[in-house]
C-alpha cells in the first residue's frame, strides 16, 4: 500500500513517507489552508509498499502513562529563553560529547525549520516553542546521518513528529533518545508567512526573531509575544492576535482536530510539557522507557524534581487528555480569510468575548509596567 491510499485527513506531515521512498518518487504540496502535504508522483513511484509501512498512520505502538510524573525547573543561565521549565536547554547541558540534539529553528525568512544541531552553543536559537508547522522534510536525513556516525541523537518533536520519527528509524533506536512535547496542534505555516510578512510591513523592517511566549518577569505563564526587527528594535505585545488564534484552534492541521496522540497512551521515551497549575513557570516531565527514567536522572542536578500523582497531571494538562478538537471555527475561518490582512481576519474571527481577555490583557500590562518601572 502507499501513502496515496491512506485517510488524507489524518496525515500530520511527518514526512517519514517522502524520508522512506528510494525513488524519489514522493514530493510536497501545499493545502489550501497553508500546509504541506505529501505527493505520489505515479510515473515514479515502483509500488514497493516501503512508504506505507512508515507511515505512523498505520499505527505505531503506543505506551500507557505511568502512575507518576515530575515537575522542576532548570536552574541555569539560559532559563530566561525557554517557553517552559527549560527541560530542552537541561537536556542539552546533559548530553556527552557523542552527542547531537534535534530541535526546530527560526530560519532568515523567519520560517519554522527541524534540524540536527552539533554544535551546543547554538542551542538559544532552539529554545523557545514555535507555535507553527515546522519544515521536517530533511531531519531524517541528518538525523541518519548522525547515527551512522556512532552519535546518540536527542530528539526533541511533537507526537507526531515522534510516531514518524520512531517508526522511520526503527532499527537504529538504541542511539536515539525521543523527547515528546504536550501538544494542542500546530498552526498553518503559510498563514504564519503572511502574518509575519504583515508585521514586517506595519513595522518598515525585516523580522528576525519572534517569541510567544516572552518570558522575562512572568515564567513563560503568560503568553507574551515579542518580535525583534532588522531596525534593531523590538515589539512587545501582551494581547497577541496570532496566539489568541492558535489557542481557539482557528487554523490547526486537520488531522490535529482528531489527533490520534490526544491520549493517555503516549510514543516518546520522556514526555514534557507545561505544569500548568502545579507549579508556574516549571515543566511537566514524564518518563515512559527506561531511557527516559535514565534522563531524568542525568538532567536532575540541574533540575531539582518534585513528584506528582499523574491524575493531577491529566487534570491539569488538556494535551494529556483525550481530546477532540471543534473544527468549524476553521472552516468558517478560512472561508472569511482576506490573506492580505491576515490580523484583521484573525480579530473578526475571535469571538467578541475575547474582549474581555484584551481588557484584563491590558490590566495585566499596567500592573507589569508598574512593578518592573525601573527594570524595563
Ligand atoms: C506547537 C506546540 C504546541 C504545544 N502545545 C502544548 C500543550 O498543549 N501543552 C503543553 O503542556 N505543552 C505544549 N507544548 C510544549 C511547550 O510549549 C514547551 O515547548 C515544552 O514544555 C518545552 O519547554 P522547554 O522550556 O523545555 O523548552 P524550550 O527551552 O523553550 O525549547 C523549546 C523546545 O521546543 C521545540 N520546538 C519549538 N517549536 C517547535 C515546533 N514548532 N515543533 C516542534 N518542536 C518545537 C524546540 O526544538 C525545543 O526543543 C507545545 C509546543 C509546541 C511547539
Ligand atoms: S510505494 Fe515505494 S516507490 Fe511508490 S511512493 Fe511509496 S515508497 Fe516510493
Ligand atoms: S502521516 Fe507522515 S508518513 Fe504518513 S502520509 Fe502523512 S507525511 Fe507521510
Ligand atoms: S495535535 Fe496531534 S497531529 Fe496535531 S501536531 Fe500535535 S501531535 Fe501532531
Amino acid at each position: 500500500m502507499n501513502i496515496a491510499e491512506l485517510d488524507r485527513s489524518a496525515c500530520t506531515g511527518c514526512f517519514a513517507c517522502m524520508a522512506a521512498c528510494k525513488f524519489d518518487a514522493i514530493t510536497s504540496r501545499v493545502s489550501p489552508d497553508g500546509f504541506f502535504y505529501p505527493e505520489v508522483n505515479a510515473e515514479r513511484c515502483r509500488a514497493c509498499g516501503r512508504c506505507g509501512e512508515v507511515c505512523p498512520i498505520n499505527g505505531v505502538p503506543l505506551l500507557a502513562l505511568p502512575k507518576s510524573g515530575f515537575y522542576g525547573t532548570f536552574q541555569g543561565e539560559g532559563i530566561a529563553y525557554s517557553s517552559s521549565g527549560g527541560v530542552f536547554p537541561a537536556i542539552v547541558a546533559a548530553m556527552g560529547p557523542d552527542s547531537c540534539f534535534a530541535g526546530v529553528c527560526w530560519t532568515e525568512q523567519m520560517t519554522a525549520l527541524q534540524r540536527v544541531e552539533t554544535d551546543p552553543s547554538q542551542l538559544g536559537r532552539y529554545q523557545g516553542s514555535k507555535y507553527v508547522q515546522a519544515d521536517m522534510r530533511n531531519v531524517y536525513a541528518q538525523i541518519q546521518e548522525q547515527l551512522c556516525h556512532g552519535k546518540k541523537v536527542f530528539y526533541f518533536g511533537l507526537p507526531c513528529q515522534i510516531a514518524g520519527v520512531r517508526s522511520f528509524f526503527e532499527s537504529k533506536a538504541d542511539q536515539l533518545v525521543l523527547i515528546e512535547l504536550l501538544c494542542h496542534g500546530v498552526p498553518s505555516p503559510v498563514l504564519f508567512a503572511r502574518y509575519v510578512r504583515e508585521l514586517e510591513t506595519r513595522h518598515g523592517s525585516r523580522m528576525t526573531d519572534f517569541s510567544f511566549r516572552f518570558r522575562p518577569f512572568t515564567k513563560g505563564t503568560q503568553f507574551i509575544a515579542k518580535a525583534s526587527y532588522a531596525d534593531g528594535t523590538d515589539a512587545i505585545e501582551y494581547d497577541n492576535d496570532y496566539t489568541a488564534g492558535f489557542l481557539r484552534d482557528l487554523y490547526l492541521r486537520d488531522s490535529c482536530y482528531h489527533c490520534a496522540y490526544a491520549t493517555d497512551r503516549r510514543v516518546g521515551d520522556l514526555i514534557v510539557g507545561d505544569a500548568w497549575g502545579v507549579q508556574e513557570g516549571a515543566s511537566l516531565l514524564i518518563p515512559m522507557t527506561e531511557k527516559g527514567n535514565d534522563l531524568l536522572t542525568a538532567i536532575s542536578p540541574l533540575m531539582p524534581l518534585t513528584e506528582i500523582p499523574s491524575e493531577e497531571l491529566t487534570m491539569t494538562n488538556g494535551a494529556l487528555r483525550t481530546e477532540q478538537k471543534d473544527p468549524s471555527g476553521k472552516k468558517e475561518f478560512f472561508s472569511n480569510l482576506d490573506e492580505e490582512h491576515v490580523i484583521l481576519s484573525i480579530r473578526n474571527a475571535l469571538p467578541k468575548s475575547n474582549f474581555k481577555g484584551k481588557l484584563y490583557a491590558r490590566m495585566e500590562k499596567a500592573r507589569f509596567m508598574h512593578a518592573h518601572r525601573n527594570s524595563l
